[in-house]
């Protein structure tokens, strides 16, 4: 058995696989999430053959189910909108089946907010001294301001021109736009840095970033109101995408140096393996392909964007209930708290709709490098701990069942990539161009689209790039 196939062989039949080994790969595609798949499902389809490396045992990168636990949680991507063109292809040309777990999602106990230890419900909070928001929006919860004023006060007339060049007047932070708005320093850590949806803190994000992410969103809420995720558990995308690739997908394979020469491209892997192509497209996030020796390397503002393009901390803890405590002390187990607890998000997956299936615990920003530093089993227990102190009710009926964090996940280093202040106009438009014979994709190469559906995105882009270079 050669190098190429000491890897677990995913996808092809040896038979099939044992002839097409005679001709030369022409592709190789690094990376086995959705962008990665996808661009080797396109490829395929107009005669190329496709070899996938995966660094991880399993296909999906950030799609991330845990299949074995109730409700099938799910520790990356939640769902898609009816507008996510792509993803709904790509689901059935997978064959996996799209449900609608909005009522799910938003139905359900309300969220309360806790400061202090001391509880509020959402009409509290509206009229409590602790509230520091303009009068306008007092009524909202701290997690949905941010998105309210950028609805209200986006500065793109046409969002798809967010990462224009010419943009630099407006490539500010977050922050400041927040100020811009009224929000003095107090609701600005309330409303974000507390519990930031990326970055940091605000100071760390580029607003004209935000304001892509509104546009998006728009778009999204105007094609439909439902909330799509996989029936029994978003990885069986992945899984099904995985499965309709004819070349080889080989996991267990860290790519640790691309080195693209005039004839071609050699892709060497951590366990020493060496594969050749004519062509790769690169999949893998920044925050890891800074760590990747590159031959040539990256130059100018394409260097500086590999370099310090910015992650996101999240750290995600999954509790399960032996008993619902929430109806012994009759609060509501949906929490927003400024404790080292987090938000929690009660999950009603399982076969009943109205039971919780289990508590998603979430931690972001400078939380998550809290929890990290305590390292797995204690940050669980620390977790189930502030809940007993917070809500006496809980003790000995809640376990700390699985704890995931993103930017200590050695392949993705981060839950989704984000732009600080000025970098939309030093880089986004450039970041992405081919490097010899090395092309780029991935969510963060997106343009017109975010998330997941923007990952798709960037596998069209990327697939007629190669088809046409
Ligand atoms: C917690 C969370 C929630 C999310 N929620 C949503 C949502 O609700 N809606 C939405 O649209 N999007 C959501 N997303 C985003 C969505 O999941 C991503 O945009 C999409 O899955 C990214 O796909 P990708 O192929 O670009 O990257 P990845 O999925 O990261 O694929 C890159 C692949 O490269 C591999 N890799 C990395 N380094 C190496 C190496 N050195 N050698 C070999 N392989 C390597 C990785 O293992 C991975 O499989 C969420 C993401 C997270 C993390």
């Amino acid at each position: 058995m050669g190098m190429a196939a000491t890897g677990a062989v995913l996808a092809a039949g040896s038979a099939r696989a044992a002839i097409a080994r005679d001709k030369p790969i022409d592709v190789i595609v690094l990376g086995a999430g959705v962008s990665g798949l996808n661009t080797a499902a396109l490829l395929e389809k107009e005669g190329l053959k496709v070899l996938v490396l995966e660094g991880r045992q399993r296909v999906g990168g950030r799609v991330f189910t845990l299949l074995d636990q109730p409700g099938y949680p799910e520790m990356g991507f939640n769902s898609m909108g009816e507008g996510y063109g792509r993803g709904l292809d790509a689901a059935k040309r997978a064959g996996v089946e799209m449900v609608d777990v909005g009522p799910r999602f938003y139905g359900g106990p309300q969220q309360e907010v806790w400061l202090g230890g001391k509880r509020l419900t959402r009409e509290e909070w509206a009229r409590s001294p602790l509230n520091p928001f303009p009068d306008a929006l007092k009524g909202n919860l701290p997690g949905e301001v941010v998105g309210k004023l950028i609805a209200q006060h986006n500065r793109l007339a046409d969002f798809s021109t967010w990462n224009d060049p010419a943009n630099t007047a407006l490539d500010i932070s977050l922050n400041a736009f927040l100020k811009a708005q009224g929000l003095s320093d107090a609701a600005i850590r309330l409303a974000n840095d507390l519990s930031p949806y990326y970055g940091q803190s605000s100071f760390d994000v580029a607003q004209l970033m935000m304001e892509f992410n509104d546009g998006f969103i728009k778009t999204q809420m105007a094609a439909g109101k439902r909330t799509l995720a996989v029936r029994g558990g978003n990885l069986n995308l992945p899984i099904g995408m995985a499965k309709l690739i004819k070349g080889d997908v080989l996991l267990g394979k860290e790519v640790v140096a691309i080195d693209s020469q005039a004839a071609g491209v050699e892709v060497r892997c951590l366990d020493g393996s060496v594969y050749r192509a004519g062509r790769v497209v690169c999949s893998l996030p920044f925050s890891t392909l800074r760590t990747i020796s590159m031959t040539p390397g990256f130059s100018g503002a394409q260097a500086q964007a590999v370099q310090t393009l910015g992650y996101n901390a999240l750290t995600i803890a999954f509790l399960t209930a032996s008993e619902p405590f929430w109806l012994s002390d009759g609060l509501s187990p949906a929490m927003f708290t400024d404790d080292q607890l987090g938000t929690i998000l009660p999950q009603r997956f399982g076969a009943d709709p109205n039971q919780i299936s289990g508590l998603m615990v979430q931690a972001r920003g400078n939380l998550a490098a809290v929890w990290d530093a305590m390292g797995k089993e204690a940050a669980l227990a620390h977790v189930v701990s502030r809940l007993e102190t917070l809500r006496p009710a809980a003790k000995g009926k809640v376990k700390g069942a699985a704890l995931f964090s993103w930017a200590r996940e050695r392949f993705t280093l981060g839950q989704i990539a984000y732009f600080k202040p000025g970098q939309v106009t030093a880089f986004a438009k450039v970041m992405a161009a081919p490097l010899g014979r090395v092309h780029f994709c991935g969510e963060h190469t997106a343009e017109g689209a975010r998330g997941l559906e923007g990952a798709l995105e960037s596998s069209e882009r990327v697939a007629l790039e190669v088809l046409t270079a």
